[in-house]
């Protein structure tokens, strides 16, 4: 690895793991990449998907409104998509697994932008998380004709994902193109992609998140932000500053390769460790933390 761990504050980030109570993860895209998936990756892009980077699109970040020619190159592409990213094992779980064990017997919740799951399918209570951008597992109505019109799509991504033609990398069968099973209307993933975004699912997790919230604010809270950068800091990067700002017994690190700069007020409340998180739950565990 090219970090450079000796150079990092592992001793004050122990210190705080140790002296907090709770801890709260507030996970961007940064640790999606710390598992293998890198939506700019060209590389991981153009080899599993030649087809489609044919036409133009170079890394996962070009898909985000690509407009597709037809239902069986959408769909034979996001099967495959939703195969990679919700379906099969991440190219390198150990960063949650690490994660897991340095903040094990604490009072912990997940709150993260990202879609992929990995932290319930790495062992994190599915109760004490809020995904709030949406789930790769799920599919919904475009129109939203309803709010409960979301489904689960854990037993058609693969069974989709196996049916496309990898030589024009289409789903080719209408009868496993999804459409909402209340309206009949086309489907689309369950994530925060446009107004027509059904949040449903996830408000009882944004509900278990305040009740959490609540108790840890009477308790030594740790904020735990790791990998959130500037796509949509308003989802986990700014209320992570905004929950230590408000409880004077919080503390605020902050793990980020790119973007680790942390809020001057908060003092030395906040401490910005300019690494991956991958890089620093190493140094951790080499160094026996917490
Ligand atoms: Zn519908």
């Amino acid at each position: 690895m090219a970090e450079t761990p000796h150079r990092l504050p592992v001793a004050r980030v122990a210190e705080r793991l140790r002296h907090a109570d709770h801890v709260l993860i507030a996970a961007g895209a940064g640790m999606s990449v710390d598992a293998g998936f890198d939506y700019n990756s060209e590389r991981q892009f153009v080899s599993r998907y030649p087809v489609i980077a044919r036409r133009g699109p170079r890394c996962r970040y070009h898909m985000f409104g690509y407009p597709f020619p037809d239902p069986a190159t959408q769909w034979g592409h996001m099967a495959r998509h939703l195969e990679e990213l919700r379906i099969a094992p991440p190219p390198d779980a150990t960063p949650y697994t690490a994660l897991a064990a340095l903040t094990a017997g604490k009072s912990r919740f997940v709150l993260t932008s990202n879609a992929d799951d990995l932290f319930e399918r790495t062992g994190f209570d599915a109760d004490a998380l809020w995904t709030r951008q949406g789930s790769y597992g799920r599919l919904q109505c475009l129109a939203a004709c309803h709010p409960e019109s979301t489904w689960s799509a854990l037993e058609w991504i693969p069974r989709a994902a196996a049916a496309v033609d990898l030589h024009t990398e289409r789903l080719n069968d209408p009868a496993l193109h999804p459409a909402c099973p209340r309206c009949g209307g086309v489907a689309m993933m369950n994530v925060r992609g446009g107004d027509w975004f059904i949040e449903t699912p996830y408000e009882p997790q944004g509900r278990r998140f305040s009740a959490w919230l609540g108790e840890a604010q009477r308790g030594r809270l740790l904020v735990l932000d790791v990998g959130t950068g500037f796509n949509t800091p308003g989802v986990i990067r700014w209320p992570a500053e905004q929950i230590v700002a408000r409880h004077r017994d919080a503390h605020l690190v902050r793990v980020n390769l790119h973007h680790p700069a942390v809020p001057a007020e908060l003092g030395d409340r906040a401490l910005s460790v300019p690494a991956t998180g991958a890089a620093l739950w190493a140094a951790l565990e080499e160094a026996g933390a917490p």
